[in-house]
């Protein structure tokens, strides 16, 4: 996804780009590829709007209105304190949009359709990089060989250009996985979004169009194999426990994923003719939601560098240009690494004295106003620097 939205950007702007994917393109749009939902900030949605992607997803995306995070447990469900955030308390407009990762493939493959500049190669994969001399030069699987001013490494978590770089990388396992699956439900969602934090972890009911919502159901690692081999009676049944009757009656339909969590912060995102965008730069929780859009923001600012320094005329593979886009996003990661992993500890426990202040936290939080505009500025995808810090695709 991030990707490709770098490749769309750049090569918008005029630049020559071409995109090598180990997966054929119709896998990756497949339904069992991928089951996560996306929630969309509106500073990336501008970016999607901006690259030609979004009209395609606009049909498939949920506007939330409404967002409520509550400490609780499965038996008791929300507690009395919580947090709430509204349409009013944001810029204008939805607070996000819940997009299946699916159709946030689709619209970025429309919009690359015929687009002069960009060429996809895939699947395919890289299996030789070198960057000595003025150029990258790059081997395929199939033998073909390309010639580039910079290599962008987007291929996530497990990313091989970022592994011939010489950066140190920053990780640890949550002990947690992200067990998701679509539930459908007998009374309408309202646009709200549900976080309840629960001991295992939080558990987020996104809502999607119809009478439809995404679980992101955080459990701990050893007891989500469990969960995932359970009959599909007996899962639905687990489901409901976690409910608390808001939606009515709640089923659980297609399949279920699971995704092991992680923490994963690159030291460096460039080097000379190499930039990494994405999970391949960085990894964070997604209790906020917010890796998606901490990569398309990459793509945006990448996209940007690039294409100012090529219309100067200068070497955009060259590392001083390439560190102008470093020094503009690592600090955004850096920020969101941390801010998701404390609040994952904080929250992911049972422990009595913990629960009542961060209960109390969270009730002070809704009234503190510079506490909360600083929360839906983040939600919103303005990052640590604020909105003017926005790469221009991003303002819209
Ligand atoms: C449970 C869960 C819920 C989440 N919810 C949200 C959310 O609500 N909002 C949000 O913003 N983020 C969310 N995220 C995070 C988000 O899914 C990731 O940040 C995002 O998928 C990263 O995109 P990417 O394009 O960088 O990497 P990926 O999606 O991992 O894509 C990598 C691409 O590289 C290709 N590739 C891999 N290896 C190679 C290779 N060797 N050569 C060529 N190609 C290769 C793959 O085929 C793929 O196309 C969530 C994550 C999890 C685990």
């Amino acid at each position: 996804m991030v990707g490709l939205a770098f490749a769309i950007a750049a090569a918008r702007s005029g630049l020559s780009v071409v995109v090598i994917d180990a997966a054929k393109p119709a896998a990756l749009t497949a339904e069992n590829f991928d089951g996560r939902v996306s929630a969309i900030a509106p500073a990336p949605r501008r970016f999607l709007e901006a690259i030609g992607a979004w009209e395609w997803m606009a049909p498939h995306a949920q506007a939330i209105s409404d967002i409520v995070v509550s400490d609780g447990t499965v038996m008791d469900g929300a507690a009395p304190f919580f947090l709430h955030f509204a349409e009013e308390e944001g810029d204008g407009g939805p607070l996000s949009h819940i997009v299946e990762n699916r159709y946030t493939r689709l619209g970025l493959a429309r919009a690359a359709e015929n687009l002069p500049g960009l060429t996809q190669i895939s699947p395919n994969r890289v299996v030789q990089q070198d960057v000595s001399g003025g150029a990258a030069r790059l081997i395929l699987a199939d033998g073909r060989v390309l010639e580039a001013s910079v290599i962008v490494g987007a291929e996530g978590r497990h990313s091989p250009t970022r592994d011939l770089m010489d950066v140190r990388l920053t990780q640890w396992e949550y002990g947690q996985h992200g067990i998701v699956t679509t539930v459908e439900h007998e009374l309408p969602h309202q646009a709200t979004a549900q976080e309840f934090f629960l001991p295992s972890g939080p558990f987020a009911i996104l809502p999607m169009t119809g009478n439809r919502a995404s679980l992101v159901w955080t459990e701990k690692a050893e007891a989500a194999p469990h969960f995932m081999a359970l009959s599909d009676d007996d899962f639905a049944d687990e489901v409901r426990r976690r409910f608390t009757g808001y939606l009515g009656h709640v089923a659980p339909v297609g399949p279920r994923f699971s995704y092991p969590l992680s923490m994963q912060l690159s030291s460096h995102y460039v080097r000379a003719r190499r930039a990494l965008i994405g999970d391949a730069a960085h990894v964070v929780h997604p209790i906020a939601g917010q890796g998606l859009n901490l990569g398309l923001a990459d793509a945006a600012a990448l996209a940007e560098v690039l294409g100012d320094a090529m219309r100067l005329g200068l070497d955009i593979g060259h590392e001083s240009v390439l560190e102008r886009y470093q020094t503009w996003r690592r600090f955004d990661a850096f920020a969101m690494a941390a801010v998701t992993d404390v609040m994952n500890r904080l929250f992911s426990n049972d422990i009595a004295p913990l629960r009542l202040l961060r209960d109390a936290g969270l009730a002070l939080t809704g009234r503190m106003g510079a506490a909360k505009s600083f929360l839906v500025g983040q939600a919103s995808g303005y990052g640590v620097l604020g909105k003017q810090a926005l790469p221009k695709l991003m303002r819209g």
